[in-house]
């Protein structure tokens, strides 16, 4: 930590005191961004400038998104990241400290917090500027200095928007179960994917990680599938396959309100694609995949086979942060001591819950909300 950080003070605790240090069932190491929300009629061409409608600053960053959703849930949560000194620190917490998230480990930097600039046109489409401000300060000092608390926790979750060394960090410091949701796709050690018990990306994310395995060791031994590339390209570097806040559909034009469920039976180009490049993730020694295909649900893949988990059927209003509750919910589950295919069922429900609501973290459930049912 540099000299000058200060620590976050603890927020007044909605649902109990904190987690103590070394007790914690979920830690989160990760982003936190304020969401600047701006909606237009028409995206402004460059040089031009046109009236908006609304500006919103809602709570994001991927990292806070996850550990939103899980202390919603009852998880005893607590995050490592970092907000800066501007006006945005506080609105960007705010949704943590209303979930009781312990922000004892989220440090106060010179500079701005991380920000993401959403603006939406009439006809749903977004445009995103990400401005990672302190988030690109949760290095492998910060971390270390949590590894204590990251190794204490039952489930430690990482995502993609921090820096690599933070990333690194928190999966040495992990002795229970790592949970990698590589969204965006960033360049990291192999040793941390080899730990991922799950990975959690999509299928873009999966496909990018897959190429980063096979560029990263060569030719692999043929997956079960016989197939072990996925051919997309491999990214020098860093990958990046998705934004601060996820696909950022805030506002944007509903999904699909009869999700093709079905998918996996009438399409079988779909599911043998996503098929193969699970297998070959799990043969370079991953050892589970989820692997979330929207409305579908998720594809759980471990040792022991694979397991399509349904999502609910909903009316989608908003996918913005659908992912990270998904995620959130699985990493409570998993800290309860639940398997993988029974902490994605309950995931998926989440998921599907936070899509019926707009924006990310005000449209997840709490304890005790009513989930839909997988039919
Ligand atoms: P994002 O980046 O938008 O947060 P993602 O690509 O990481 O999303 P998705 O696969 O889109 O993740 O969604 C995560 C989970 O949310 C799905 O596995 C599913 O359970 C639920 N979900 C998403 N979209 C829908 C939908 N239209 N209907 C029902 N459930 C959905």
């Amino acid at each position: 930590m540099n000299q000058h950080t200060r620590t976050v003070p603890r927020p007044e605790v909605a649902g109990g005191p904190p987690a103590a240090h070394g007790r914690t069932g979920v830690v989160v190491v990760g982003s936190v961004n304020a969401d600047l929300l701006t909606t237009v009629d028409q995206h402004p061409r460059p040089g031009e400038t046109v009236l908006g409608r609304t500006l919103d600053v809602l709570p994001g960053g991927k990292g806070a998104n996850q550990a939103v959703a899980a202390a919603q849930l009852g998880a005893q949560t607590a995050l490592v990241g970092a907000v800066g000194s501007d006006q945005f620190a506080e609105p960007a917490l705010a949704g943590l400290q209303a979930a009781g998230v312990d922000l004892g480990a989220v440090t106060a930097v010179e500079g701005s917090t991380g920000v993401a600039q959403v603006t939406v046109s009439a006809d749903g489409e977004n445009a995103i500027v990400v401005i990672p401000g302190a988030n690109a300060s949760v290095d492998d000092v910060v971390v270390d200095a949590y590894a204590e608390l990251v190794g204490g926790a039952a489930v430690v979750v990482v995502q993609g928007e921090i820096p690599r060394t933070g990333i690194e960090a928190a999966a040495r410091h992990t002795q229970g179960r790592l949970v990698v949701n590589l969204a965006p796709v960033v360049d990291v050690d192999r040793e941390v994917l080899l730990a991922a018990d799950p990975l959690v990306v999509n299928e873009h994310e999966a496909a990018l990680v897959l190429a980063m395995l096979d560029a990263s060791s060569g030719p692999v031994e043929a997956a079960s599938s016989g197939t072990p590339s996925s051919g997309a390209e491999v990214p020098d570097g860093v990958a990046t396959g998705s934004s601060t806040t996820g696909k950022a559909t805030t506002g944007s034009a509903p999904e699909e309100t009869e999700p093709e469920d079905t998918a996996v039976e009438t399409d079988r180009g779909t599911a043998d694609d996503e098929q193969r490049v699970v297998d070959a993730l799990l043969a370079h020694g991953v050892p589970s995949v989820v692997l979330t295909v929207g409305a579908r649900g998720a594809l759980v893949v471990d040792g022991s086979g694979t397991t399509l988990v349904p999502s609910p059927r909903v009316e989608a209003v908003d996918t913005t942060g659908a992912g990270d509750a998904f995620v959130g919910a699985l990493a409570y589950r998993l800290s309860e001591g639940d398997g993988l295919v029974e902490a994605a069922r309950l995931a998926a429900r989440v998921g599907a819950y936070a899509v019926r609501g707009s924006g990310a973290q005000p449209s997840y459930p709490w304890a005790g909300d009513p989930l839909p049912e997988t039919i």
